[in-house]
């Protein structure tokens, strides 16, 4: 699969399936299917596991790129010293548990100490690490970390507030709880107002 990512026209994608990995992934979903009890030669489930493998490839595309790249093909020398925020950044993303979907927000901040990135950077650095396989606290850190080691501001923030279809579904069936995560470096570790000033600016309450 090729991933074409367009600097500034924002998130263009070339879809391109690798077609013996689309093949062998249909031939384990219909297998799949006819474990569950399907008969997989019924007329509306004729293509699914065609359509299944190539949604699943899309939906962990995010192997396939470079956040820190993403970061650094538009990254600025500049000397502003407040807090940057992309808030309500949409995100999708698979628990790696139960391949089931997560999905919510992420609000990012971030303090420029020589350099900024390119405002929708940012929600790209989200979406590289959430087309993938993941766990909520653990994205949340990837993208502080990716933030903080190619920009190195004075401080990173990141809050995931999201909802996840393995519990609403399934199991306790919590139906509208949302899970939110943080992480936090530099400033936003050290200073409370800072942070606080943070939590405002998303509308989130600290206790
Ligand atoms: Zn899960």
């Amino acid at each position: 699969m090729d991933i074409t990512l367009n600097g500034n026209s924002g998130y263009n994608k070339t879809e391109s399936y690798d077609d013996e990995k689309t093949t062998r992934l249909s031939e384990l979903y219909e297998e799949s299917l006819r474990l569950l009890g399907e008969d997989t030669s019924r007329e509306g489930l004729e293509k699914t596991p065609l359509r299944v493998a190539k949604a699943m490839q899309f939906l962990t595309q995010g192997y396939n790129m470079q956040p820190d790249e993403i970061v650094k093909s538009a990254m600025f020398r500049e000397d502003y010293q407040q807090m940057v925020v992309v808030k309500d950044i949409e995100l999708y993303s698979l628990c790696e548990h139960h391949l089931l979907p997560f999905f919510g927000k992420a609000h990012v901040a971030y303090i420029p100490r020589h350099h900024i990135t390119g405002l929708s950077k940012i929600a790209r650095v989200v979406e590289a690490f959430a087309r993938r396989l993941q766990v909520q606290e653990r994205l949340t850190t990837q993208i502080k970390e990716c933030i903080q080691e190619t920009l190195n501001p004075l401080g990173v923030a990141v809050v995931i507030e999201a909802q996840h279809m393995c519990m609403q579904m399934r199991g306790v069936q919590k139906q509208h709880s949302v899970t939110t995560t943080s992480d936090f470096t530099g400033a936003f570790l050290k200073n409370i107002a800072t942070r606080e000033e943070f939590f405002n600016i998303i509308g989130h309450k600290l206790h």
